[in-house]
């Protein structure tokens, strides 16, 4: 981040931190301006976005302005599961552990319909383990280690009660862990904390609290997943998880490259070949991965 942020800075970008934006204005279907939490008015003609465009469509962009992304047609979208993630620190090395372990827990197939359509906390987890000084000692003094557990948990929409939740389900995560993988956790334990779906809605600020914003199924894929070019605001332009095309750092490094090439572009929409086109280059690449095992 703070080589992004040198990097930003040597080109002469101006950032401002804890800066919300609480509003972008549009005028005769153009964007005009944006105004910040503060009472900020900032007039432009272009904004680049990569806050959720779930979120901004819905939260930042008076409706008048929509035509496409109104609330109801964003409501009927399918966001993403969302995340419960434990970060903690020990006073011993486990060296044993790879930098990254998938630890699957007895159910499958019923573990995601807890998560994506009974929107319950199941009993059991399936996790995500990461030790990243197996790659990088100078992240942490000698003789510690430091991990982070990721949960896939329900989105927002479940209504669980975190505040509740929390503390009991980072203690199962790590008493699990003590168990199965990290003997001598508990008392080798220095600090730990987690974050929730609670994070990724007020924080991130994601609809729904989603992890990886629209769920990546075929018809929230490709060209049906957001546009990086606004089809209802002309000026406002998209990079990062939730659009084209996707979530994960190469996917949101990848949309920055794509905006590069469409932000002078005249606006003109796909034709119906062209997006066929698109949709079965995405398929082909998708079966050459799974044929290379990937
Ligand atoms: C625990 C975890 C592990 C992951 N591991 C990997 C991995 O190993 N490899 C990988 O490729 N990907 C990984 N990912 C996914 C990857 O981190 C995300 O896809 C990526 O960070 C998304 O980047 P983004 O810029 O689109 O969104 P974000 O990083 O969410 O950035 C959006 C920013 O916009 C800000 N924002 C939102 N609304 C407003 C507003 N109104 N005003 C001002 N600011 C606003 C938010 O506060 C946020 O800082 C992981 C994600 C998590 C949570």
């Amino acid at each position: 981040m703070q080589a992004v942020q040198q990097l930003a800075q040597e080109l002469g970008i101006e950032l401002r931190f804890n800066s919300p934006v609480a509003g972008i204005e549009v005028e005769a279907g153009r964007v005009s301006a944006v105004r910040t939490e503060a009472g900020e008015r900032i007039a432009c003609s272009r904004v680049v976005c990569n806050a959720d465009p779930s979120a901004v469509y819905t939260r930042l962009i008076e409706p008048r302005a929509r035509h496409k992304h109104s609330d109801r047609a964003v409501a009927k979208r399918k966001q993403s599961m969302s995340l419960f993630v434990v970060y903690f620190a020990t006073k011993k090395r486990f060296d044993a552990l790879a930098h990254h372990s998938i630890i699957l827990g007895p159910r499958y197939r019923e573990l995601l319909k807890d998560i994506f359509q009974r929107r319950v906390l199941a009993e059991d987890f399936s996790l995500y383990l990461h030790a990243p000084l197996r790659t990088d000692r100078s992240l942490a003094p000698d003789h510690t280690d430091l991990f982070y557990a990721l949960s896939p948990v329900p989105n927002q929409l479940s209504g669980l009660d975190w505040e509740g939740l929390a503390p009991d389900y980072q203690a199962r995560i790590l008493a699990f862990l003590d168990r199965e993988h990290l003997p001598g956790l508990k008392e080798n334990l220095l600090t730990a904390f987690s974050v929730d779906p609670r994070y990724f809605e007020n924080a991130l600020r994601s609809c729904q609290g989603a992890g990886f914003g629209l769920e990546p199924r075929l018809l929230q894929s490709a060209y049906f997943r957001y546009h990086n070019r606004s089809e209802d605001v002309e000026g406002l332009f998209f990079v990062g998880a939730g659009v084209h095309p996707g979530a994960g750092l190469p996917g949101v490094l990848s949309s920055a490259k794509v905006l590069e090439k469409l932000i002078d572009k005249p606006e003109r929409p796909l034709s119906l070949p062209e997006a066929k086109k698109t949709l079965n280059n995405r398929l082909n690449n998708n079966a050459r991965s799974r044929e290379a095992g990937l």
